[in-house]
């Protein structure tokens, strides 16, 4: 639909995984509709390499265009000591980074970066092509997220009145497992799990996945893993935070976890209940 007439445009949310890949591929093949005015990926530029090339051969399948938007480095951000007002010490953009208290209570440090580096660049953009004026509570915009039918749990309603969403893929009772076995009839390649290099939610599975099949962007998890614990450091007595920060659930470096065998052995993978649908696919 073109911005002019009065009906919304269809924008499809692109996390460059399995599932918002495969919506892609079938929109560009018809098999759902209207076609997209353009998909949006927001780049956190902390995607393993795997990822980009991914996005980079995707973009040539489909006949809309692909806009990728950023709020910089999450790598940057994410270690970014900054000051409050009453001195104290805090970072903006926290990741969901394991915490453990110096009495060995486990929790999250709390997540900031989907919110900062997913929705805010992708609704900026959609805020522009969509024409939305100010104050505007008509849908001017319909975004596309890629959730599967397994993962019905992630849907939630727009928190901005010109955004309608659609999730076409639970309209079509896709699983991540159809959609893997559709692109597999059509003769695309397996697309990637898409993901921070360093985002606490991977499963040993994934931290697996990284370390055996994308070295160098493992040691750049494990140097993240050392870097969050050297500003977080509870004995300078500046930190706001109680605690040791860990990427792995066990509370132990990353290159020294034990990773089992078992995919979800000693980490579950917690995509399903915290990414909001924008991380992961
Ligand atoms: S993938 Fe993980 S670390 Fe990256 S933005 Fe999403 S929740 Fe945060």
């Amino acid at each position: 639909m073109d911005s002019s007439s009065n009906e919304p445009i269809q924008l499809l949310s692109l996390g460059a995984g399995v599932q918002s890949s495969t919506l892609a591929l079938m929109a560009a093949r018809g098999e759902v509709g209207p076609m997209p005015k353009a998909a949006i990926f927001a780049d956190t530029q902390a995607e393993p390499a795997s990822v980009y090339q991914w996005l980079d051969w995707l973009e040539k399948q489909i006949p809309f265009p692909v806009y990728r938007v950023t709020s910089g480095s999450l790598t940057d951000e994410a270690l970014r000591l900054r000051k409050n007002k009453t001195g104290r010490d805090y970072v903006k953009s926290l990741i969901p980074a394991y915490v453990f208290s110096p009495e060995g209570k486990k929790g999250l440090l709390g997540r900031k970066c989907t919110a900062d580096f997913k929705v805010k660049p992708i609704m900026r953009l959609a805020r522009k092509l969509g024409q939305v004026p100010r104050a505007c509570k008509e849908i001017k915009v319909v975004q596309w997220i890629g959730i599967s039918l397994d993962e019905v749990h992630r849907m939630k309603p727009s928190r901005d009145k010109w955004a309608g969403i659609r999730w076409p893929l639970i309209e079509k009772e896709m699983t991540r497992n159809d959609c893997l076995n559709w692109m597999r009839r059509n003769g695309y390649p397996e697309p990637p799990r898409s993901a921070c290099i360093y985002c606490p939610f991977h499963s040993d599975h994934e931290w697996k996945r990284l370390r055996d099949k994308e070295p160098d962007e493992w040691l750049k998890a494990v140097k993240f893993d050392y870097d969050l614990r050297a500003i977080f450091k509870q004995e300078t007595g500046v930190s706001a935070l109680r605690g040791t920060a860990y990427l792995h659930a066990s509370g132990v470096p990353l290159d020294k976890a034990e990773l089992g065998d078992i995919p979800d052995k000693n980490q579950l993978s917690l995509f399903g209940n915290e990414c909001e649908g924008l991380c992961g696919v």
